[in-house]
């Protein structure tokens, strides 16, 4: 037994914890827990749980049901909302075969193999995610039309607003689990929250990312109001993003930096944007991962639909946010095509993934976007050689199907995963008869 798993053991006891809530993240990014007693941590820690992988989505073939969730104790934490007295913790899990294997399954052992192949060159790779999302009056009836819980705007004050309290619930509560959130304030649409995550190792922030959905959850619920991060969820607002903000370190050096290069942006930097741009198409079917987060990207409002960079650009799929002279850290480039229901594990290791093969192969960045790309003409775009994002997530599993790097870094298994379930999804979704084309086709034809 080592230190970490035995300060965990000792804080059980000390803090005379219940229930400890094994958590792991199916491969569409869903949160998935099983509770242990006490008593069972130790072979736990030494073996596992035993679980049945064939009911848990994209794990295992039925033939290979069995898989074990070995707990990381170094994310042992305990759950503020249940209560300080005979309380409940969690830890995230790896998961093994029964050979005690990591899981090829595994989300996040895939960004762990991600990981694992920067830090051979060199590389820790830092995310600090942007998530957005609505706040409504609890909904009944999924059909019926949603009600946000204020008529606020971008920044807005909303005196004695719901979403203040909201924000502030949620973020003490983060606070408390040890999750740093830098900024919050509310988002253009009504309703609408965003809150910052601090910049982390990207595993950490994966992790944070499934415990900040669940905090959020469980916040809206003790406060009456229903909380979605669904990426459009009302046609004439705004959808929710997840920008995320990516670096490179070279032990504490940013390896993005450079003083005297354009943006203070090094040749690392320059490569791993022209990496990202290249290879944005087909990890869209990763990052942007149900058929309405399509809605998001192509509905406006500030959310990218073509490929290109620019140095404060909003309407870019890469920005170079205004970099502080002297504050050499601090560089880093935005993505903003994710968002905020994407499974973060998949979409930073993709992420990852395209910009060092952009670093490896030597990419040349391409000039960056003046314009709001958004007023150009498909003309005048093209003559820029700026390409669209897939339109819907038919076109996405398209690109992604020919994609090796895709392949390489989800897997076999995890990649034939998501595009089976993503085919599946769009089939379904073809199928259906809409209330517009009701409308709209009914009365004339
Ligand atoms: N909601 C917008 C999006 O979907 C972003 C708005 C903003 O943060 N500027 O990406
Ligand atoms: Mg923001
Ligand atoms: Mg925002
Ligand atoms: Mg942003």
């Amino acid at each position: 037994m080592d230190r970490q798993q035995e300060f965990v053991l000792r804080t059980v006891e000390e803090r005379d914890i219940r229930f400890i809530r094994l958590w792991f993240t199916d491969v569409l990014g869903i949160l998935k827990s099983v509770a242990i007693a006490p008593a069972e941590l130790e072979s736990a820690f030494s073996e596992g749980i035993g679980f049945d992988g064939s009911s848990i989505e994209g794990l295992t073939r039925v033939y290979e049901a069995d898989m074990i969730a070995r707990p990381d104790p170094t994310t042992f934490q305990i759950l503020p909302w249940r209560g300080e007295r005979q309380g409940t913790a969690r830890m995230f899990c790896d998961i093994l075969t029964p050979d005690g294997e990591p899981s090829l399954a595994d989300s996040r052992n895939v960004l762990k193999r991600a990981l694992a192949k920067a830090s051979d060159q060199g590389f820790t790779f830092y995310t600090h995610p942007e998530v957005e999302f609505y706040l409504f009056e609890d909904p009944k009836d999924p059909a019926a039309p949603l009600v946000p819980v204020d008529q606020g705007g971008y920044f807005d004050h909303v005196p004695r607003g719901t979403t203040h309290d909201f924000r502030r619930a949620a973020i003490q509560m983060l606070e408390s689990m040890g999750i740093s959130v830098e900024f919050s304030h509310h988002e253009a649409g009504p309703g609408q929250n965003e809150i910052d995550l601090r910049y982390a190792d990207a595993l950490t922030t994966a992790d944070n990312l499934m415990t900040f959905r669940t905090v959020v959850k469980e916040v809206a619920l003790e406060q009456g109001v229903f909380a979605s991060f669904m990426p459009k969820p009302m046609a004439d607002h705004p959808g929710s993003g997840m920008h995320t903000h990516l670096s490179l370190f070279e032990g504490d050096r940013n390896a993005f930096n450079e003083v005297g290069g354009q943006y203070e942006l090094s040749k690392v930097a320059r490569s791993f944007i022209a990496g990202l741009l290249r290879h944005a198409p087909e990890i869209t079917a990763v990052t942007n991962q149900y058929v309405n987060s399509y809605k998001r990207l192509w509905g406006g409002a500030e959310a990218p639909s073509y490929v290109c960079w620019g140095h404060n650009n909003r309407s870019a799929l890469v920005r170079v946010p205004m970099y502080k002279p002297g504050k050499g850290n601090s560089s880093r480039v935005e993505y903003r095509a994710l968002d905020s229901a994407a499974n973060p594990y998949l979409a930073f290791a993709v992420l990852l993934a395209a910009g060092l093969k952009g670093i490896k192969e030597g990419y040349e960045l391409p000039e960056g976007a003046e314009d709001d790309v958004w007023e150009l003409t498909d003309a005048e775009r093209r003559a820029l050689g700026i390409e669209p994002l897939p339109q819907s997530l038919d076109q996405a599993i398209a690109v992604m199907e020919r994609s090796e790097l895709v392949a390489e870094t989800l897997g076999e298994h995890v990649f034939d995963f998501v595009l089976r379930n993503k085919r599946q999804e769009w089939d379904e979704y073809r199928g259906q008869v809409t209330p517009y084309e009701l409308r709209r086709f009914l009365p004339i034809l």
